[in-house]
């Protein structure tokens, strides 16, 4: 059977139900799962994850593998990531007429990506593309960009409708967030299209879309801090308290471990540093871009040194 009749087919509610219900599987809320039932959505989700080139994928949640099995019709190699073992055995038999997918039973947030990575595509570059089960969507963007595997070249997630406004918001708006720096500083953000409640199989209460982040390759990020761990220090303070100006928020804030256990940052220095970076320090903290947080550490890092 083609890949696009069979996602079609495993978009199918009576398929579905039918397939859970032989091997006596139930929908698992805990684990965040809406399967697709519009085959419109897997066809559209993976042509936006191949449009990265990659030659391979790594799927986060593959369900019943609706979304797999489109993504084996486009991908030389793809490799899926299941915490529901239950899931297993169906997804053995709803992808079995590929040769190019292999499943993998665990938890995707005590995977080792880079390791990870080597082991199934050796070396090679790859896209990641999920529907991600909203309850860990923070945590599982954090770690894949965190992660920073030069083999990892994009990003396609369907994440709830809000969640895509903060990946993709302007400094300064409401929706602009710790999470919204952190991406910018690791790629460029793109909302593709939405995707309606009626879309999945339970109906969950929210809106979704689809969100495309194109990861900037290595020696090619357009903000260089001198010190990384110092501007995200400085983010998570703007963000942990939005209503502070950014001289309240930084001056309650401790500096990274480096700079000595639970050493705070002095007012004085905080505005000198503001002021070098050409930021009033009167300014709330989320109007500043990642660049503009970066030249703030880096002035902090000056100041520092030259204190000691
Ligand atoms: N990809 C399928 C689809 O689009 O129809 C299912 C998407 S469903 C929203 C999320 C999937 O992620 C479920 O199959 C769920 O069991 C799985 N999941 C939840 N937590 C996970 C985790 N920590 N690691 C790996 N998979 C997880």
């Amino acid at each position: 059977m083609p890949a696009g009749d069979i996602s079609q087919n495993l978009c199918s509610q009576k398929y579905i139900r039918e397939v859970m219900g032989c091997a006596g599987v139930t929908f698992k809320k805990g684990y965040g799962q809406n399967f697709l039932i519009n085959p419109s959505i897997p066809k559209k989700t993976a042509d936006a994850a191949a449009e990265s080139g990659a030659p391979c994928v790594l799927e986060i949640g593959p369900g019943i593998g609706a979304l797999t099995a489109e993504l084996c019709s486009r991908f030389e190699r793809v490799a899926a990531v299941e915490i529901d073992e239950t899931l297993i055995p169906i997804l053995n038999k709803t992808l079995a007429s590929f040769n190019n997918v292999t499943i993998i039973k665990g938890d995707f947030l005590d995977i080792d990506i880079k390791t990870f990575s080597r082991e199934m595509f050796g070396g090679r570059d790859y896209a990641v593309c999920a529907n991600l089960p909203y309850y860990i969507t923070t945590p599982i963007i954090m770690k894949l960009l965190e992660a920073k595997d030069p083999a990892m070249v994009s990003i396609t997630l369907m994440v709830q409708s809000e969640v895509a406004a903060r990946l993709t918001a302007s400094p300064g708006t409401s929706d602009y967030g710790a999470i919204t720096a952190a991406v910018s500083y690791y790629g460029r953000a793109r909302r593709l299209f939405n995707v309606s409640p009626g879309s999945f199989m339970p109906v969950p209460k929210v809106s979704s879309a689809v969100v495309s982040i194109e990861l900037y390759k290595k020696g090619q990020y357009p903000v260089n801090p001198k010190d990384e761990d110092l501007m995200f220090a400085l983010i998570r303070a703007a963000f942990g308290q939005r209503r502070k100006t950014l001289l309240n928020a930084l001056t309650s804030t401790s500096l990274p471990k480096n700079y000595g256990n639970g050493v705070q940052i002095k007012k004085e220095m905080a505005k000198t540093a503001a002021e070098s970076a050409g930021i009033d320090p009167s300014v709330r903290g989320e109007v500043l871009s990642v660049a503009q947080f970066a030249a703030l550490s880096d002035a902090l890092c000056d100041a520092i040194s030259h204190a000691l």
